[in-house]
């Protein structure tokens, strides 16, 4: 609460902060010098930025500083200023490679904590931060922004816009956000409740909002902006809850909307809203439409300057299991897919579609790095992307011809890629028809999810943060769509992880982590670290010969890009999940991390989260520099409280249905099978057990604010006392394999 305190108090002084900050920097003085002497300057800015390898800081001629002056030359023309990190990716290619230096193989260990700024809210950071001329712009959970000096950490302004506590149920993987985009002067974020919001960089104040979803459906944004010639592109997330996935493309300006791209067909009795919709319903079969068909645009967006194409990411249709989506069968276009848009008009350029009838939720939403690759002799212009279904696609980006594709970790789904027709070749287990679960590997969590993978163009390597979970996947004996809970349309239960010690053992020794260094043009891996669990943060590559990563278990590493060797490790109190990026300030080059444990694996994993590390939740952004010397405050201890051990008087067919309701509504955010990951209460501990408060807060809402509704409308007060015997089974029987003693 002392944060959270102190950022406000901070807030009323952001224009005079701003204001000072300002006149000291020398960038800015020389916005102020006459026309003359500015239009030499700008020339010979042009002049130096021509040369290979001269880093110049951009002047606008005749101009006062303004801040987030971003624009599209600028974009392009990235590696001319490679202090800044001006869009998601750093560039439009979406590489996350910085050209800076300073830190490199040889120094890095001399690398220590610049400042620290710790957040108000305690839920998963997964924002990569944008930096332009000195100004740190990023978003937290619960879509808020803020705006530092990148140099010292100080805030310059923040932004709350107030998402109702309540929209938390709509989403499936925490209350978390990636990030903003900078243009022309503007910050845009997009919230949780599906709002696309743009603030003055100057100052956080709002200069437009609007409202990107239908209020009645339950989408959320977790995405980045991404800005292209004055567009603001956006998807939403929501393939778990009924919705039908789009992207749109906003007038930066206004707010007005320009085009909205459908990704998945609607009522087929309705005027198509684009040729390709009518081609992908025939794709399709049964009512598919009043399930919302899916196909979010969550996370992936990338734009190409050169072809003035959208590439737009897919997720997993609704729900999960093709049998109850599209029952007579179908690919189910446009899910699983990359996407080629005109940006000018959100026509349909081409698609490829990864998961044809997609039964495991193998979104094609992970991030997609654009470049020019040598192949077989020839220059591709390539576009690849290790998505969640574990296989490494290499795809002409001019027409989205598949030129390769190969598992870069261990999967049983698929045995390969048919080149020719592009499609996976299925194995046996993948369509989970029989009695029993079918462990596939990946699970939904993905073989890699939004962590971002990198691109050294030096080494030729890709960098892609691991995950190695399987999942156990099967039919249930009917699907009925809820509005309270995910709808994944296959047994929740027999997805569980099962608490007989020998068979959890085995499956617990199944999951793992990687940092792996993968050749797109060999596809096969160049060096590999092995990480205890999965859910390790996002990857930067660095011209310094450096890879940064953080780690579900705690750390902020630095390894050598082209051997893989281990150079640096700060210790950073939690998990760091997100992207790291570097900058420049006043010559001092920097690396900045956002830290802080959650998104849906420690949410919804339950126990399987612990082989990853059983970190807290401190959520703050961390920057380095060469010598930096600062430490962080000291962890206060803080000890799990004890299970809950209490009489449990129902009967095994009530708690049988406890634990259904429990896996259908609760499981996603405090865990499967009753054990949370460490970021929301663990219900098996909740004083909540023993009294009232249990139906107050499970059917009253009492805890809305923090995002725990009222579930009356699908719950009574007998399937509320259901699911808490069930949790009470749980901590007994947990405390039984714990030692803990019992009372009873
Ligand atoms: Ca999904």
């Amino acid at each position: 609460m002392s944060d959270f305190r102190e950022t406000a108090k901070q807030s009323s002084l952001t224009c005079d902060l701003h204001a000072s900050m300002q006149l000291q920097n020398p960038k800015l003085q020389r916005g102020r010098i006459s026309r003359l002497l500015a239009l030499t300057v700008f020339l010979a800015v042009i002049f130096l930025a021509a040369i290979p390898g001269c880093h110049q800081t951009r002047v606008a001629p005749g101009s006062t500083f303004n801040p987030a002056d971003v624009n599209e030359s600028r974009i392009i023309n990235a590696d001319r200023e490679p202090g800044n990190w001006m869009t998601y990716g750093r560039t439009y290619d979406e590489q996350r490679f910085s050209p800076l230096n300073q830190i490199n193989d040889q120094d890095v260990s001399q690398l220590g904590l610049a400042w620290y700024y710790d957040l108000d809210t305690h839920r998963g950071q997964e924002a990569t931060p944008i930096v332009v001329d000195g100004v740190m712009y990023f978003t937290s959970a619960w879509s808020k922004v803020f705006a530092l000096n990148a140099a010292t950490g100080q805030l310059l302004w923040s932004y709350d816009p107030k998402v109702p506590g309540n929209w938390a149920i709509n989403a499936c993987c925490d209350v978390v956000n990636r990030g903003v985009a900078a243009w022309n002067g503007k910050i845009f974020v997009a919230t949780l409740d599906g709002r696309l919001i743009a603030l003055d960089a100057k100052t956080g104040r709002r200069v437009w909002e609007t409202l990107t979803i239908d209020p009645n459906s339950r989408y959320t944004i977790t995405g980045a902006p991404r800005l292209a010639k004055g567009k603001v592109i956006i998807g939403n997330g929501g393939g778990e809850f009924g919705v039908r996935g789009y992207v749109s493309a906003y007038d930066s300006e206004t707010g007005k909307l320009a085009w909205r791209f459908y990704t998945v067909p609607g009522d087929p009795v309705k005027p198509f809203e684009s040729p390709i919709l009518q081609k992908a319903a025939k794709t399709w079969s049964g009512d598919w439409w009043k399930l919302g068909g899916g196909g979010t645009v969550w996370n992936a967006i990338a734009y190409d300057p050169e072809l003035d194409q959208l590439y737009i990411g897919t997720g997993n249709g609704t729900p999960w299991s093709e049998k109850f989506r599209s029952p007579k069968g179908g690919d189910n276009l446009l899910t699983c897919s990359i996407v080629a848009l005109k940006l000018k008009s959100g026509e349909y350029v081409w698609h490829y579609q990864e998961d044809p009838g997609d039964a495991w939720d193998f979104d094609a939403d992970e991030d997609m790095i654009l470049a020019d690759l040598n192949i077989d002799g020839r220059i591709r212009k390539v576009l690849m992307q290790a998505p969640k279904n574990g296989v490494f696609y290499v795809l002409d980006r001019t027409n989205g011809e598949l030129i390769s594709a190969k598992p870069y970790t261990f999967v049983n789904w698929t045995s390969g890629v048919d080149l020719k027709t592009g499609r996976p070749v299925e194995t046996a287990l993948a369509r989970y028809q029989g009695p029993n679960p079918a462990p596939i590997v990946p699970g939904p969590v993905g073989a890699h999810s939004w962590q971002p993978m990198s691109y050294n163009p030096v080494t030729g390597l890709t960098y892609i943060p691991v995950n190695d979970a399987g999942f156990k996947y099967k039919l249930p004996a009917s699907f009925e769509a809820k509005k309270l809970a995910p709808n994944y349309g296959i047994d929740v239960v027999a997805a569980g992880l099962p608490q007989d010690p020998k068979t959890k053992k085995a499956i617990l020794g199944t999951v793992k982590g990687k940092l792996v260094a993968w050749d797109p043009v060999r596809q096969r891996a160049a060096w590999t670290v092995e990480r205890p669990g999965p859910w390790n943060g996002g990857t930067l590559a660095t011209a310094g010969n450096l890879v940064f990563e953080g780690t579900a278990g705690g750390n902020f590493e630095a390894y050598r890009a082209d051997s893989g060797a281990k150079l640096w490790s700060f210790a950073a109190q939690t998990a760091v999940m997100a992207g790291p990026v570097a900058y420049e300030v006043d010559g001092q080059q920097y690396v900045a991390v956002l830290a802080g444990w959650g998104g849906v694996f420690p949410l919804a994993a339950g126990e399987v989260s612990f082989a990853s590390g059983r970190v807290r939740n401190l959520s703050r952004m961390l920057v380095f520099k060469l010598g930096g010397k600062v430490s962080l405050p000291p962890m206060r201890t803080s000890e799990l409280l004890p299970l809950t051990v209490l009489p449990n008087p129902a009967s095994p067919a009530t708690i049988r249905r406890g634990e259904r309701l429990f896996q259908t509504y609760c499981a996603g955010c405090h865990g499967d099978v009753a054990v949370s990951g460490g970021v929301l209460p663990d219900l098996r501990r909740s004083s909540a057990l023993t009294d009232d408060t249990w139906f107050e807060i499970v059917l009253r809402g009492d805890l809305q604010s923090e995002g725990m509704v009222s579930f009356s409308k699908e719950l009574s007060r007998e399937d509320a006392a259901a699911i808490r015997s069930y949790v009470i089974f749980r901590g007994n029987q947990d405390a039984r394999v714990q030692g803990q003693v019992q009372r009873h």
